[in-house]
């Protein structure tokens, strides 16, 4: 998670809540700066 809290998402799991900080996170989101990241890395 963002805040460094170790989570494991399951496949099913689009969107998900920190139980740590409460932050929300979304597996799109997530995707979208990994490619963004790699975009920049090349
Ligand atoms: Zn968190």
């Amino acid at each position: 998670m963002v805040c460094g809290t170790k989570v494991e998402l399951k496949p099913s799991d689009r969107e998900f809540t920190c139980p740590s900080c409460g932050s929300w996170f979304n597996r799109d989101v997530a995707s979208a700066l990994v490619i963004k990241d790699s975009a920049l890395v090349i």
